[in-house]
């Protein structure tokens, strides 16, 4: 089994270098979703703003345009997972709650597929 990998900042390193290759849902000049490159749920896709930003409590003024726009893109992709499978929640943690240092948004549909420490739940490795 690999062992979950520990990033400083998964988004800025990996994901928005495109060292990690991600699934893109949507993307403006200052946004990007696409989907969890490990869901904890049936459909899981993260927001990110592209400019790296610490979270959500760490917005300044000078940020409203950047987090309009955050704001923008999880509303589409809210409408999107409410078209196509008529629910979703909306996340983002504060704190010790979050994984990687760099504000990003949770929007996910369905079932919870993965425990607390990324490992899938019973039902799904059998799949
Ligand atoms: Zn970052």
């Amino acid at each position: 089994m690999m062992a979950e990998q520990k990033w400083e900042d998964f988004y800025c390193d990996e994901v928005l270098t495109g060292k990690t290759q991600v699934e893109k849902v949507l993307e403006t000049e200052h946004s990007l979703a696409f989907y969890h490159t490990r869901p904890y749920y049936e459909v899981h896709i993260i927001v990110i703003p592209k400019k790296h930003i610490l979270s959500f409590l760490a917005v300044t003024i000078e940020e409203t345009d950047i987090m309009v726009d955050v704001l923008q893109v999880i509303r589409q992709v809210a409408a999107k997972l409410e078209n196509e499978h008529g629910a979703c929640t909306i996340s983002t943690n504060i704190g010790s709650y979050q994984s990687n240092k760099h504000m990003h948004w949770h929007v996910h549909y369905g079932a919870r597929i993965r425990d607390e420490q990324g490992r899938l739940l019973n039902d799904q490795q059998a799949k």
